[in-house]
């Protein structure tokens, strides 16, 4: 049972982990992109755990959807409203509960990276975010909502298998095939989100 203390955790392990590895992120986007994702995700998360510090909200929905708002508050880009929306709509999923089980999360997540796919137009293999969201939703799910750390190891594999893959959204895909050999800086740090996931509930 995951209560509003863990959610809180999940997001301070978030911003710590963003924190230690934004300029990787930022490297990853000066490749394909325009070298600001490691500071647009520090900026965003560093708002939500300053947000976080002055009252964590009552239940794991509502703690959840502050830290959504909050990054399509501060962080511009991509990055932001798709970030914000997973988080928004996760929280919502999870709806008013106190406690909520692994399995309530698998599928509350499930909706919230359903609702990035819509809002984004991306699919599996377009080399986003979804390339390390879609595979640990889906270890998460397959173990009973028990196995974060399996959830852990599917999101890195999914990033690492982003550098194969030409991109189809976002900035990277006016590349075209020279996008081809970089590894996506969104499912870097959506691996970096899933990991916080884990060491949250360790
Ligand atoms: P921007 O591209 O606006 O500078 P960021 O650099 O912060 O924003 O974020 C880039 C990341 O956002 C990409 O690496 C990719 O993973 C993700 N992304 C971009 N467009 C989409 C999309 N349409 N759907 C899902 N993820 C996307
Ligand atoms: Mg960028
Ligand atoms: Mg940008």
């Amino acid at each position: 049972e995951l209560d509003a203390a863990f959610f809180a955790r999940w997001m301070t392990a978030s911003a710590d982990a963003v924190a230690r590895e934004a300029d990787r992120l930022t490297e990853l986007d000066s490749a394909i992109g325009d070298a600001d994702h490691g500071g647009n995700m520090r900026r965003g998360f560093e708002a939500v755990r300053g947000e976080l510090a002055e009252e964590v909200p009552g239940t794991p929905g509502a703690v959840l959807m502050t830290a959504g708002r909050k990054l399509v508050s501060t962080v511009g880009g991509a990055s932001g409203p798709l970030y914000g929306t997973l988080l928004r709509r996760t929280g919502k999923a999870l709806g008013s509960a106190e406690r909520v089980s692994g399995e309530d999360l698998a599928d509350a997540l499930r909706t919230g990276i359903d609702a990035v796919a819509q809002l984004g137009g991306a699919a599996a293999g377009d080399k986003t975010m979804l390339d390390a969201l879609f595979p640990a939703v889906a270890a998460l799910a397959d173990s009973g909502g028990e196995d974060f750390g399996a959830a852990r190891d599917a999101a890195e594999r999914g990033a690492e298998e982003t550098v194969p893959m030409q991109a189809r959204k976002g900035r990277a895909s006016y590349l075209g095939e020279r996008s081809i050999g970089h590894r996506d800086p969104g499912a870097t740090s959506a691996a970096l989100l899933v990991a916080a996931l884990a060491e949250a509930d360790g």
